[in-house]
């Protein structure tokens, strides 16, 4: 594996989004909703980053069904959200690749009556956007590799790393 971003880059990144974000949501109510499983990392993280009262809850969503395919169709699980209307939502996920995931759980979130949404990842493979969107807050810009570590996932390993690492021709 090639390190591509080590764990105190991803920290100081992290505290600075929480701040920005706080500084645009102050006085408006906030739910953070985390997309599992590759987002719980990136959620646990901001949440403590961003100093206002808010709430948490999560979506299930899967496309890459723990593979290192081609995404197929999304799947989303909405058991664990909560009621999101007259709230200002912030979608939290690992990575934006071809923008399918965020794009199916916020349309779905729209259903819901929520007074805003936006988005927000770690990581942004700009090179492969499908969809007319983008996330409001990103991390890093990353090229289209295959990277691992903080929630992100191969064959459901991985995801514990704290730095975010690119996976090279030996490792699959
Ligand atoms: P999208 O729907 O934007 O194409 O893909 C988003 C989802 O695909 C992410 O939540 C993540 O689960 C998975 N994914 C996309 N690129 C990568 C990658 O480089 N590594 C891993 N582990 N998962 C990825
Ligand atoms: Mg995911």
């Amino acid at each position: 594996m090639k390190r591509l971003i080590e764990a105190a880059d991803i920290q100081s990144k992290v505290s600075e989004l929480g701040r920005r974000i706080a500084d645009e949501y102050r006085g408006r109510p906030l739910t953070v909703i985390g997309v599992l499983t590759g987002g719980v990392v990136l959620v646990s993280d901001l949440i403590r980053s961003i100093d206002l009262p808010l709430r948490v809850g999560m979506i299930h969503a899967s496309s890459y069904r723990g593979k290192a395919t081609s995404p197929g169709d999304i799947t989303l699980d909405v058991e664990l959200l909560p009621d999101i209307r007259d709230r200002h939502v912030l979608v939290v996920d690992d990575i934006f690749d071809t923008g399918r995931t965020l794009a199916a759980v916020i349309d779905h979130i729209r259903t819901a009556n929520p007074c805003s949404v936006r988005g927000a990842v770690l990581l942004w493979k700009e090179r492969r956007r499908e969809i007319d969107w983008e996330p409001h807050y990103f991390g890093f810009k990353i090229p289209d590799v295959f990277v691992v570590g903080y929630g992100l996932d191969y064959n459901d390993e991985h995801r514990s790393l704290p730095y975010v690492a690119a996976l090279e021709e030996g490792d699959f």
